[in-house]
């Protein structure tokens, strides 16, 4: 893989951004020249480790938070904006392959996680400023085989004492409800909500700055870190106002930063700072569009996808529809390897447009009439799990340094309570949230697996909707297999 290298200077423009009150935030005029702490990107990762810093007992420990763009300007200003948690999908596969108790724990950790992050939207009722909708999410399904995969997946949830809140739509039920003719079932679940989610991140950081001890510094591209050493940093910057030893150095294009701890909040771009994380978290490209306003009739009440995921969506209050996904469009590439989000995938573009017109066509004549179409770029874990990567670097030499990143496309109901565990760690403690799993500590990961091609192919028939169906039987047949056995990898840290 290659280096990820800083985020573009000019990136595509996105519909959620439009309206950013921390665009161009800088807390003082110049950069501090220390700070205890420094979290590198002002995403909802960035955000919540600031959120959580600031609640727990730092000790007065100065806080500075850098990013390359505005707040919010990275994936979490860009995405889709679906907090919805991992449930059925994948359950019987999971829990053959990884066991039940990490089968369980990626359902738990994701549904605490929206749980615990609505209940502080609620808290500081901040339900209308960033445009909570809680009408649940809705997976469609275009076939017999698949739905009934659903069921089986439900099905064997339940069994395990999980599931019991999904809903299942018959064919009559799902035509009624999405107003989607082609669709054989669905599924509802009532815990997945949708949110403006550069609004959620500006709002934790609001809450961040109110403490007093929190510096964000937007507009300012770390380029390097590197040791601290006493005998060639500069005489006259004084460093007194430290609480631990100075360890790191911050190079920006603005000055740099002398700290003690430094925790990488810099999801897809993240292996530019840390080579070593090259093959483990690879930047992929994700696409979305948004249409005019009053261009489509009241369609859903909720968010919806089809093909697992393939093109997924939401309708806001104005009507405005949201569409993501249809990366299978872009060929077997898939977008990896791609930090570029000053441009667009045409295909997928494409692809994108038609979705309305061809499975809503009762409702949405053609052609659709798009308002913004932008890109971001997501990190994506190539461990074993697809978790992210949460936790110190290991090896001594990175003493200091931290890192939460990697939700694999899926940070909304992720990067919450990643970023308490990192905080909790930072301050000495050991993770305390819901459904924490070791296997998300770098220090744990059994390696990158998705390196290899084979695997990536793999993906890529998942996300086509013609060659899903093949790639279920595969599954199924693999999962029948005595030989099925988990896959031994060596580690890569
Ligand atoms: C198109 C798209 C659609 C998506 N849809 C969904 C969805 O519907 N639901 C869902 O759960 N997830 C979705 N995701 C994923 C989700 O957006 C991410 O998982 C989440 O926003 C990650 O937050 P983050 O703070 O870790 O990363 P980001 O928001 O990307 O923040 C990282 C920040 O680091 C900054 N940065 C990087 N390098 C440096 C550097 N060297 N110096 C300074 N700053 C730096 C960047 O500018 C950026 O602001 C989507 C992502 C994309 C791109």
């Amino acid at each position: 893989m290659t280096d990820p290298g800083l985020p573009h200077p000019q990136p595509t423009r996105s519909f959620w951004l439009i309206d950013n009150p921390l665009s161009n935030h800088r807390t003082t005029v110049s950069l501090p020249c220390c700070a205890d702490i420094v979290i590198l990107g002002a995403g909802l990762t960035g955000a919540s480790v600031a959120y959580h810093l600031t609640k727990l007992d730092t000790e007065g420990k100065s806080i500075l938070c850098l990013d390359a763009r505005a707040a919010a300007g990275g994936a979490s200003g860009r995405c889709g904006g679906n907090m919805t948690n991992s449930t059925y999908r994948y359950f019987k596969y999971d829990m053959k392959k990884y066991g039940l108790d990490i089968a369980k724990k990626i359902r738990v950790f994701e549904l605490e996680t929206v749980l615990a992050l609505k209940k502080l939207i609620k808290d500081n009722r901040w339900e209308k400023k960033v445009e909570l909708r809680e009408g649940g999410t809705v997976h469609s399904y275009l076939t017999d085989l698949e739905f009934n995969e659903a069921i089986e997946n439900i099905e064997e949830m339940r069994n395990q004492g999980l599931g019991h809140e999904l809903i299942i739509w018959d064919r009559v039920e799902t035509v009624k409800k999405t107003h989607g003719e082609d669709f054989v079932g669905a599924v509802m679940n009532p815990n997945g909500s949708q949110l403006s989610p550069s609004k959620l991140t500006i709002q934790l950081l609001q809450l961040a700055l109110k403490s007093g001890y929190f510096n964000l510094q937007t507009y300012t591209p770390v380029q390097s870190i590197t040791p601290f050493n006493s005998e060639t940093a500069s005489a006259n910057i004084d460093i007194s106002s430290l609480k631990g030893q100075p360890r790191w150095v911050i190079n920006t294009n603005r000055g740099s930063v002398i700290c003690n701890t430094v925790i990488h909040c810099t999801n897809g771009y993240c292996a530019h700072l840390l080579p070593q994380l090259r093959d483990c978290i690879v930047p992929v490209r994700g696409q979305m569009m948004i249409t005019i306003p009053s261009s489509i009739p009241r369609l859903w009440p909720f968010g919806i996808s089809i093909n697992r995921g393939y093109i997924y969506g939401w309708q806001r209050n104005d009507n405005m529809v949201i569409l993501g996904g249809a990366r299978g469009e872009a060929g077997p590439e898939l977008e990896y390897n791609c930090s570029d989000d000053s441009d667009i995938n045409t295909a997928i573009d494409r692809k994108l447009r038609q979705f309305l017109p061809t499975h809503f066509g009762d409702m949405v004549k053609s052609p659709t009439k798009i308002m913004m179409t932008w890109a971001g770029i997501m990190g994506m874990s190539n461990d074993i799990l697809n978790l992210p990567w949460v936790g110190p670097i290991p090896g001594s030499k990175w003493d200091g340094q931290f890192i939460s990143a990697g939700y694999h496309g899926h940070g909304m109901p992720r990067a919450f309570h990643c970023a308490k565990a990192v905080a909790q760690m930072v301050l000495g403690s050991k993770p305390d949230v819901p459904g924490w799993m070791d296997e998300m500590l770098p220090s744990k990961k059994s390696g990158p697996t998705m390196k290899d091609w084979a695997r990536k192919e793999d993906l890529y028939k998942i996300m086509r909707i013609e060659d899903g169906l093949a790639e279920m039987e595969r599954r199924k047949e693999e999962e029948d297999s005595e030989a099925f056995i988990e896959t031994d990898v060596k580690a890569k840290l």
